[in-house]
């Protein structure tokens, strides 16, 4: 078994870890900014408990609120000369993926006050100031990787970066903070950890540590998709806490896949719906998964057998239910399709995919789903 992993993100997990482990932020610095969405992170109660925390702790700290979905550069870049002027040692990221992926990239602008705003894509000079990320989606598992996904100003299209400093000094993983999520987004971010779990499991770049998070993921979810799905129709507010539970633990096991595996054509193809449809994130990478699990079983028949073992259902069942619950009005155009396909040559998550992803089967696939 050969492989090379760096996973050094430390999460803390449990109820009410944030404000048992407030002693574990000072030894990160007397200032920090706090990074978010414009509501979330209040409504859901983490805001609330950061500051609580921080104030005991006699941390000084300043919210900055202008994170928004599919974050953009500009605002991240921003943010680090905000961070600079109140001289924050640190940065807290409190949301789902959008503000948790812009704190990463918060860290390194802070550091480096002569980056400009597409250099998060290069290096940079002085090392990313530490940062804690506490989640409140259950879905990207943003909490342990390095990946930041920022969508450039200049394009409009997303794209990520990563390295061995965007790894947060401290996570913490409270479910309770999902528990205010309304059930579109529940079901979006829940779709989003099946992607990463099941594009995990087949993509290149996998080995057997990857496997064996991705096939806990894989269980879990199964059953809580279709639990999920029974709850059709409910603003989110009645889904049993044991179901959330079970979401959030699933979506950090799909995060510690894509740290090592990466993602595969189904998220590359997905910011297109994302960036031009406004598709949630997770809903636009699902829509592409029967393509993924059909060439999957074809490459890798072995695994693809432990694959429908530990989903504990039917696949054409399961890929119903998948159709179902990734379902959107989206039209293309022969043309439209046609203006894509340059964008994808030579992309590493194609290559990623198992029997290798072309361009001529982006023609296919998008035609197939959309013209
Ligand atoms: P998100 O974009 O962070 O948030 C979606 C919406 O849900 C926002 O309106 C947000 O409100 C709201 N929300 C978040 N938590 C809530 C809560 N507890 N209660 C009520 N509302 C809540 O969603 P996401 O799906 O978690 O993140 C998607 C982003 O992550 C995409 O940009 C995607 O590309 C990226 N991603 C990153 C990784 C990675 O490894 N880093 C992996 C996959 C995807 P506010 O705007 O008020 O916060
Ligand atoms: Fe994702």
């Amino acid at each position: 078994m050969n492989f090379d992993m760096y996973m050094p993100a430390r999460v803390i997990s449990g109820e009410d870890c944030v404000l048992k482990n407030s002693g574990k932020l000072r030894q990160l610095g007397n200032q920090c900014l706090i990074v978010t969405g414009k509501h979330s992170a209040k409504a859901c109660g983490a805001l609330d408990d950061v500051i609580q925390a921080l104030e005991k702790e006699n941390i000084g700290y300043q919210v900055f609120d202008e994170v928004t979905q599919n974050p953009y550069v500009s605002t991240c870049h921003k943010a680090g000369s905000v961070a600079r002027e109140i001289g924050a040692q640190f940065i807290i990221g409190i949301g789902g993926g959008s503000p948790l992926d812009a704190a990463k990239a918060v860290a390194v602008f802070t550091a480096n006050p002569q980056l400009p705003p597409e250099g998060i894509y290069g290096s940079w000079e002085n090392k990313a100031l530490p940062f804690v990320l506490v989640g409140t989606t259950a879905g990207t598992g943003s909490e342990v990787t390095a990946v930041s996904v920022l969508t450039n100003d200049a394009t409009g299209q997303k794209k990520s970066f990563k390295c061995d400093q965007t790894y947060a000094a401290l996570s913490f993983g409270d479910p309770k903070y999902t528990y205010s999520l309304n059930y579109d987004f529940t079901v979006s971010t829940a779709l989003d950890a099946l992607c990463h779990s099941v594009e995990g499991l087949f993509a290149a770049h996998g080995n057997e540590v990857s496997d064996s998070y991705a096939l806990r993921a894989i269980s879990i979810l199964g059953g809580s998709l279709i639990q999920l799905y029974m709850h059709k129709g409910d603003s989110g507010e009645h889904l049993p806490h044991t179901l959330r539970e079970r979401l959030y633990y699933a979506s950090l096991y799909g995060g510690l896949v894509i740290n090592i595996t990466g993602t595969t054509f189904c998220h590359a193809l997905s910011y297109i719906l994302t960036e031009d449809y406004h598709i949630s994130h997770g809903k636009a990478c699902a829509v592409f998964l029967a393509e993924y699990i059909r060439r999957a079983e074809k490459a890798d028949p072995q695994k693809y057998a432990r694959f429908e073992n530990v989903l504990g259902q039917h696949m054409e069942t399961f890929l119903c239910l998948i159709r179902e619950m990734s379902r959107m009005d989206v039209k293309m155009t022969p043309p439209q399709i046609e203006d894509y396909l340059p964008r994808f040559k030579g992309n590493a998550n194609f290559q990623n995919t198992p029997g290798i992803f072309t361009l001529e089967d982006t023609k296919r696939v998008l035609t197939e789903l959309f013209a």
